[in-house]
Parts: structure tokens; sequence; C-alpha cells
């Protein structure tokens, strides 16, 4: 029989082994921040939808079919919706706490949980984890370098190695203005090819029309216009200089220009890392530069760069690598008592071990001698110690070994220093 209540469709619970993992992910982002100088935000999971709207644009599937959005109860209600990305409400937070008065470059990063309503399949949930970075202020191609360079050394650091990088450029508005007029026209000619999902696209969002896997879509836009050659010398200036950079840094690309991003705000450089062992979402993370954005929602005319990675996705492939250390909730010791005296002195002790800063445990149900042994091999204790009344009335007790199986008794006084010394 089922339980009768279950987690939602989409929503998943990390019990404790698994959460293991992911502080080892989370440990890793946050090394990588340190190296790099950004520093860690916090935002709401809540933002005014509006917000999104704006920010991240009514022409996304994001907005117009994926958003969790509820009226709250104040008189009149408002519209608040959960977070379907967190750029937005970053640059929220920049606007409002005035950060670009004070400071030339931003550098933020953000880790936290993200809501989609989408159709629930592998690495793809309706609450999932982004890794994200936010470059604020610079608009120069060595940005767009630094975020994507973030994004390698990320990768390779979760032991990672099958992976694509795809790059490609959107030029600026008016260019992409103009390019988007031209594959309208171009897509025009092959609506009989395209797919229905394509052809609705066309109408809200003909750019993503390339984005599309589908077998009939893929043909039918193998020789679409290409953003290349609608944009201004800066622009081009800019891709190159992008690219010589990565080249600099000897990181290999693939340029793509059926690549474009989801989200309406991109200027210039998209990207993405492709999990190569991922199956149908293969999306590790991808990025770009948003200079739009920020004066988007009512802030001043800001350049802007940065991306976002999957974690739930970052986890799945460094599964898949083998990268993952083994992971064990370290016990150092674990306290028998005989005896009713000796129960007491099992609790004191142990808890005199948490305050020294050693992990300890002992019995809390009661348990025979041998229960107890089994329950600190079953948690895996280096240590054992044990005392009867006898041996406390004596101030002496026993430590064993639980790899050496060596046993040894111990003055209590001494008991501290003596498991301290040994710690693994
Ligand atoms: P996006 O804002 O759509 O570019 O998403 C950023 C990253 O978040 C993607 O590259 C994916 O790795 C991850 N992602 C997006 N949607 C989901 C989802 N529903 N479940 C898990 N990961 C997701």
């Amino acid at each position: 029989m089922s339980p009768r209540y279950q987690s939602l469709k989409g929503f998943r619970d990390m019990l404790p082994e698994e959460s293991l993992r992911w502080q080892w992910l989370e440990g890793k982002v946050r090394e990588l921040m340190r190296r790099y100088g950004y520093g860690q935000l916090r935002l709401p999971l809540v933002e005014s939808t509006e917000l999104f709207a704006r920010g991240v644009g009514e022409g996304t599937d994001v907005v117009s079919k994926e958003m969790y959005s509820f009226l709250d109860k104040g008189d009149p209600p408002e519209s608040i919706t959960l977070r379907p990305e967190l750029t937005a409400g970053a640059a929220r937070a920049w606007v409002q706490h005035e950060i670009g008065k004070n400071q030339g470059l931003t550098k933020w990063y953000y880790v936290g949980p993200a809501f989609r309503y989408e159709q629930p399949q592998s690495g793809r949930y309706r609450q999932f984890t982004t890794f994200g970075v936010e470059l604020i202020g610079s608009p120069l191609p060595e940005a767009d370098a630094e975020v994507i360079l973030a994004g390698v050394d990320l990768i390779e650091s979760l032991g990672i190695r099958n992976y694509r990088l795809r790059l490609n450029t959107l030029g600026m508005p008016e260019e992409r203005t103009a390019y988007r007029a031209a594959l309208l026209e171009f897509l025009n000619t092959r609506r009989n090819q395209l797919s229905q999902e394509s052809l609705r696209r066309m109408e809200s969002n003909p750019l993503r029309v390339l984005d599309s896997k589908k077998e009939e879509d893929v043909a039918a836009t193998a020789d679409a216009p290409k953003i290349l050659d609608f944009l201004a010398h800066e622009s081009l200036a800019h891709f190159n200089r992008v690219q010589g950079l990565l080249d600099g840094a000897g990181v290999p690309y693939v340029v793509d220009h059926k690549l474009v991003r989801g989200l309406d705000y991109y200027t210039r450089t998209a990207f993405e890392f492709q999990g190569l062992d991922l199956g149908a979402q293969d999306a590790l993370g991808g990025g770009g530069r948003y200079d739009g954005l920020i004066e988007q929602i009512g802030g001043p005319a800001t350049p802007a760069v940065g991306f976002g990675f999957g974690m739930d996705r970052l986890m799945i492939a460094a599964q898949a690598a083998g990268a993952i250390p083994d992971q064990q909730a370290d016990l150092q010791v674990f306290v028998v008592g005989l005896g009713d005296a000796a129960r007491d002195w099992a609790m004191q002790t142990t808890r005199a071990f948490r305050q020294a800063g050693i992990a300890a445990d002992c019995d809390l149900l009661g348990r025979s001698m041998k229960a107890q042994m089994r329950e600190a091999n079953r948690r895996n204790a280096r240590y054992v110690v044990i005392a009867g009344d006898n041996e406390l009335a004596a101030g002496k007790a026993q430590v064993k070994d639980m790899q050496g199986h060596d046993q040894q008794e111990v003055e209590l006084t001494e008991l501290l220093n003596v498991v301290a010394a040994r710690k693994q």
C-alpha cells in the first residue's frame, strides 16, 4: 500500500545520504567562487510576477507556460511567483540596493532552488537547484570570457570530462531585429516542413525554432540565414575577442549558430555547456551577456554577463563520471555504558566528546551490549569506549579500536585526550 501522502510530481526529497553528495557539490561551488572572488547572494524564493514578465520576457516558455504564480492575501491581491530562475531577482536586488553607485564591477553568485511547471523526466524537475553567477558592470569580452572560464573550471573540478561548450552570438537588439525578419521570411518558405511546435514558436519567438531538436525542424533549418551575417563590426569584434580569449586559455568550444537561449534578455554572447552523458535534458548550464536587462527592469543601463547551471544535472554527470568520493557521516566514537550508573556516564561522556569537537554517539534505545556493538559497527565508529559500573568506580574505561581491533584500558581523566589524539 502506498503511503497516504506523497511528495508532489516533480518535487523530490533529499535524504541524508544524498545530502552528503549535495554538500560535496555545494562545497566545490563555494570553493570555485572563493577563488574567482564572487560574493554569495541569497535571494527570496518569491518575487512579483511582473518582475519575471519584464525581466525574462513574456514570449518565453518559462513566463508563458511554466511559472508558479499565485495571488497573495493582500487587498488588492498581488500576483507573486515562485522564482523560475534567479537572474531577474539578482538584477532587481542590484537596482534596489543601488550597488552600481559604489562599485564599478559587481561579482555575485547564488545557489538555490528554482521552480518551473514542466513535464518531469530524468534531469528535469519542477523544483531544481541552480548555481549562477552575475558579473555586472563590464561591457568587455574579457568579462564574458571570465564567466565562461568559471563554468569550465567548475565542470572540470567535478570530474566531468564528457561535455561540450557551444558558443554563439545573438547580436545587439537592432542586429537581431534585422536577423529575425530575415529568419522569419526564410521560415515562411519552409512552413510545410516544420513541426507544429515550431510553427507556433514562429509567432512568438522565431529564433527558438533553430533550437528545436526535432528531425524535421533540424532538416528544414539547415540552410537558414546565420546571425553572423547580420552583425556590425563591433559585435563581430566582440565575438572574435571572446573566442580569442578562450583559445588563449586552451579551452575547446564549438561555434554553433543555432544556439539560441530560451530567455529573451540575451545580447551578443550566448553559450551552453552540454553534458554528453545526460540524455534528452543535456544542458548542464548556459548563459551569456544581457546588457539590456537592468534597464529593462527599471535600473540604469548597465552591461552584465552571467550563467546558470542546473546543479541536479551536474550531480548526475559527476556521478556518471564516478567523481564523487564515497561519503560517510564519520562517527569517531560510540560510548557504551553497562549498568545504571554507567548509562548516565555514557551520556555525559558523549556530550563531553561532542563539545570537544568529536563526533560521538551513545545508545538511546536501552539496547544490550551486543546490540550496541552492532550499532557501533553499523555506524562505522572508529572507536568504542566501554565501561561498567565497577570500572567506573575504579576510574577506568576500555577503548576499543574498531579498525585495529586492539583494546586499551584508559583512565577516565585521560579518555578525551586519548580518543582526540587518535583521531582518524
Ligand atoms: P535556463 O535558465 O533555462 O538557461 O536554465 C539554466 C540551467 O538550469 C539549465 O542549463 C539546466 O541545467 C537547469 N534547468 C533548467 N530547467 C530545469 C528543470 N526543470 N530541472 C532541472 N534543471 C533545470
